[in-house]
């Protein structure tokens, strides 16, 4: 393994090590990922005695201008070096109480140290003494397991999952980031294990998530937090969406695998956030909508509208933020049939220029949420509403080009109706307005100075106003 520690700072903290007579070892995340050859800009040091004595001598042989931060209470330390970020802490073992995951740490061995950790992948070690210096120290195989790509925990998963149940949430997100297999007793104790969920801060089960989905395919996160029975345990509106119903020989799609492929589509394409978030809650209102009508089969009529309206109830409850990212969210789960109605219809102009007028900057984002959305079975319905997008999109270029409505301001200001009219302000001049943006939405008049000054003088008079020159 030595020439994975090619970079000099594992030397200066090998001399330290020995220096002090204290023994130390990169390990955790950093180990795993040589074996999974991604680049890690983070380093855990263990060392068998204090981490912070440790991480201030490394820093002083640094040089001075290097700072160490000292979290006491934690007994870690945490350098800032070229790119890394080393964090050093004294070998602990822990024990947990039933109603909290933070645990009760004594001093302890490497191999205490290494029992505390999740997943034998994320309990590797390599030697950085001088006897054995570069070794691997793998007491729980997960060099095979990562070989064999399989997520386990090192001890009972039913003691690692109840002393800290986050670990049943990095279990898959561990699990879909690297595509790997939970190991099937591990499997087994998350659902066993699933109303522990109950001491986590929504905080850390947001964070997980996240992770899930910007994973290259979110889907089998969700699939597995479903599966285990974890979902509804923190997140039942999501779960509400899985299953079919059938009346009268008519079945409506499983909203809950629906949704996944619509991830998983937006996904490949994109990797914002907030948008992924809008795909896995753009049907979140369906199972509140739901109707059988005879003769015309399943309706899920309104869902956008209390989609949208359901999604600042649930940010507060997940802890997600309740500012322009909600909005956002709110904003393409409002809109996310727009663009295929439009798109079963003729494409007219003034269609388009809604929609624009309506999703502003975001038009791109919603028209990828849109094209993921199509997931019928059937290759004809799913090409004919391709090539009808396309037909959109041609048309959204060109009429923005034109009519410049992706960031709409208004040609005519109030005050100028005001000015122009001789008026006090009133509903008038609200109406004068509008009038006009109706206008240019409509394509009587484009977006411009000139056309919707003459429109607002036509308006006015229209209204019996007269311009006061
Ligand atoms: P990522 O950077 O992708 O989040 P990571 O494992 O590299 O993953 P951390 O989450 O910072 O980074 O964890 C560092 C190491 O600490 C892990 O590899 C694991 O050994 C240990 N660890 C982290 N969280 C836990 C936990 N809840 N229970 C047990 N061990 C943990």
């Amino acid at each position: 393994m030595k020439k994975c520690l090619n970079d000099p700072i594992f030397k200066v903290i090998s001399e330290v090590g020995a220096s002090e007579s204290t023994p130390v070892y990169v390990i955790g995340g950093f180990v795993r990922d040589i074996f999974l050859n991604r680049k890690s800009k983070d380093i855990d040091i263990v060392a068998i005695g204090s981490g912070i004595n440790i991480a201030e001598k490394v820093a002083r042989n640094l040089g001075p201008k290097t700072k160490v931060n000292v979290f006491k209470n934690f007994g870690t330390a945490m350098i800032r070096h070229k790119d890394y970020e080393i964090e050093f802490v004294g070998a602990r073992k822990e024990s947990y109480n039933r109603d909290s995951r933070k645990p009760i740490v004594e001093n302890g061995t490497l191999e205490d140290d290494q029992k505390r950790r999740d997943f034998t992948i994320n309990a590797l070690a390599i030697s950085l003494n001088t006897n054995d210096y570069g070794e691997l120290l793998d007491p729980f195989q997960g060099q095979e397991d990562l070989k064999n790509k399989i997520i386990r925990t090192p001890l009972d998963p039913d003691q690692t999952f109840s002393d800290d149940p986050l670990r049943m949430f990095r279990a898959i997100r561990f699990s879909t980031q690297l595509n790997f297999r939970i190991e099937e007793n591990t499997y087994q104790s998350i659902a066993k294990n699933k109303t522990r969920v109950d001491i986590l801060s929504r905080e850390r089960i947001v964070d997980e998530l996240n992770k899930i989905l910007l994973s290259p395919k979110p889907s089998m996160g969700f699939k597995a937090l479903e599966n285990t029975g974890l979902l509804n345990e923190f997140f039942p509106e999501l779960q509400e969406l899985k299953g079919v119903e059938k009346k009268e020989g008519k079945m409506h799609k499983d909203n809950f695998y629906h949704t996944l492929e619509v991830l998983d589509n937006v996904r490949i394409k994109s990797e914002k956030l907030w948008l992924l978030w809008a795909a896995l809650l753009h049907d979140i209102a369906k199972p509140k909508t739901k109707k059988y009508i005879p003769d015309i089969g399943w309706t899920f009529h309104g869902h956008e509208f209390l989609g949208a309206k359901m999604i600042p109830s649930i940010f507060k409850k997940m802890k997600l933020p309740l500012n322009e990212k909600m909005k956002y969210v709110q904003k393409l789960i409002q809109l996310h049939l727009r663009p295929i109605v439009l798109s079963q219809d003729i494409v007219t102009d003034s269609a388009v220029r809604r929609l624009l007028f309506d999703a502003g900057d975001d038009i791109d984002d919603l028209m990828l949420l849109c094209e993921a959305d199509i997931t019928s079975k059937n290759e004809y319905t799913v090409q004919k509403h391709l090539n009808n997008f396309k037909i959109v999109r041609e048309k959204l270029v060109e009429i923005e080009e034109k009519d410049a409505l992706r960031n709409f301001q208004p040609p005519i200001s109030g005050e100028l109706i005001i000015e122009t009219f001789g008026l006090k302000p009133s509903k008038t001049v609200g109406d004068i307005k509008n009038a006009i943006r109706e206008a240019i939405l409509e394509g009587e008049i484009r977006n411009d100075y000139d056309e919707a000054y003459h429109y607002m003088l036509k308006k006015g008079q229209e209204l019996g106003l007269k311009p006061k020159h």
